[in-house]
């Protein structure tokens, strides 16, 4: 590849958690190393805060823990988390100049679970305003880079987190997913990203931007790494009643089934013959396919006629949901208020208008409109009709495979400033990756392309709702493979 300046030292946590319990590294080396190079890499603004002096002490205390054998599961794994996941008495912004400041007053669930298995929490990672983008352009405190290609975007909205990973300034980061959040900046950047299922972990304390569609998710280096995190993430919550009530798999544990060592893997082939695919893209998911069958798996094109229908349901329906999330941001409660204020109206308006950016803007106009009386039939209950068509349609090809298999993302990051001034371009690099979410399901992308440019892409597997297992198990197999 040849443009990064370092590859990351630390590659499984298995390896390390081997090294910390034997007593041959200390959890402190390992936060001080992450934390030079954090330093050394300040120039990929990937981090919005770093809570260097904190992680030390948690570290010291955690190698105490180890030493006397109570130490928790995650024990010296250094996370970074999105700007968007709450974390007590830690500032949080969205990336947003509204929320410039703000504190939590408690922690989401997942970072909860996190540190009750002794994570070490390292800082917030810089992420597109509210979750709303593709290239981390949207930040109100400038983006992060891409570590393989400064000149290019990380993707997004989670491109922080993911550039993180990427560039081995910690070892896994969460991100959030409400269109391709993690998968299509982990495409990007060459790691792994998973959305889970909708459901699957607790989006309290995770900043909404549409709710029936945002999940927490990860960044990693392999699979058995996202396994163990979202096992230890997920599964219910008294706070998110949207949340399966179902016992949580012990994915890591089980990922090595052999009952998905054979199989049945559908294609979309409106995926694959679509004119925006870059052709190198095209040609590497068909040799994965030639390759999987010739595994012995089978490999098969279904028809999905609905395809370019996604990005006009996603931005129908997410638009509308954050319309009414974003409202809570009036200047009255909390976050920016507007120096100009002086009424409640000039509250409401100024606060507002200075407070958010305009991609944040256009949504909840686009969204306000969709559900104004004369056109909610129009758009947005046109636009539920078409989500249900799209579950019930992939509901059907899953009765018959096990696994849908696309390209995370059209092409490979794309330079600064070619899609800003053109948000409906901008919106169709989410192509492949709004499906998921639309239907609820869960999908990894698995860092298993490179370009002749030199730069990573994803592949994508989409599985039955609350099946992460199959996806997880499969995707270590793919990954497993010399595949790419
Ligand atoms: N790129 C998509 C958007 O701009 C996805 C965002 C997300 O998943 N949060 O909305």
């Amino acid at each position: 590849m040849g443009m990064r300046d370092n590859e990351p030292k630390y590659l499984s946590f298995k390896q390390l958690r081997d090294e910390l319990s034997g007593g041959r590294l200390k959890c402190v080396e390992v936060v001080d190393y992450y934390l030079s190079q954090i330093e050394r890499n300040k120039g990929l603004n990937a981090f919005l805060e770093v809570w260097g002096d904190e992680a030390l002490q948690r570290a010291e205390a955690i190698d105490d823990k180890i030493k006397h054998g109570k130490a928790g599961r995650l024990a010296g794994m250094v996370i970074a988390i999105k700007d968007n996941i709450c974390y007590k008495d830690h500032k949080v912004s969205a990336a947003s100049k509204i929320l410039e400041g703000f504190i939590s007053i408690y922690s989401a669930t997942a970072i909860e679970r996190l540190l009750a298995e002794d994570a070490i929490i390292i800082g917030r990672t810089n992420c597109d305003e509210f979750a709303m983008g593709s290239s981390n352009e949207n930040s109100a405190y400038g983006n992060a880079l891409n570590p393989h290609d400064r000149t290019r975007v990380p993707g997004g909205s989670s491109g922080g987190s993911a550039a993180a990973v990427a560039a081995g300034l910690c070892m896994a980061a969460l991100g959030s997913d409400t269109g391709g959040s993690i998968r299509q900046p982990a495409s990007f950047c060459g790691v792994v990203g998973i959305k889970p299922s909708y459901g699957r972990i607790s989006r309290y304390g995770l900043i909404a931007y549409a709710s029936s569609f945002d999940q927490i998710g990860t960044f990693t280096n392999n699979i058995e790494d996202c396994a163990l995190l979202l096992e230890i993430m997920a599964g219910k919550d008294s706070f998110d009643s949207t949340l399966s009530q179902k016992p949580v798999p012990a994915f890591s544990r089980d990922l090595a089934s052999p009952s998905v060592k054979k199989c049945r893997i559908a294609y979309i082939e409106e995926c694959i013959n679509h004119n925006g695919l870059d052709p190198e893209i095209k040609e590497c998911t068909l040799g994965i396919i030639n390759k999987l069958k010739a595994m012995g798996h089978i490999v098969e094109p279904v028809s999905f006629p609905y395809l370019d229908y996604g990005v006009p349901v996603y931005y129908v329906l997410t638009t509308a949901e954050a319309s009414s999330n974003l409202s809570r941001y009036a200047g009255i409660n909390y976050g920016y208020r507007s120096p100009q204020a002086t009424t409640i109206d000039t509250t409401y308006k100024k606060s507002r208008t200075e407070g958010f950016g305009a991609e944040v803007k256009r949504r909840i106009m686009t969204g306000t409109f969709v559900l104004s009386a004369g056109y909610y039939d129009a758009y947005y209950s046109k636009g539920q009709k078409v989500r249900r068509i799209f579950l019930e349609k992939t509901n059907e090809i899953l009765e018959k495979y096990d696994l849908i298999l696309s390209p995370t993302t059209p092409g490979t990051a794309f330079p600064f400033g070619q899609n800003e001034l053109d948000p409906v371009k901008m919106y169709l690099e989410d192509i492949f990756t709004v499906h998921a979410p639309i239907t609820g399901l869960p999908a990894i992308s698995l860092p298993l392309g490179k370009h002749s440019s030199g730069l990573p892409f994803g592949i994508q597997l989409m599985g039955r709702k609350y099946d992460e297992l199959t996806l997880l198990a499969f995707s270590d197999y793919m990954m497993g493979l010399d595949i790419g």
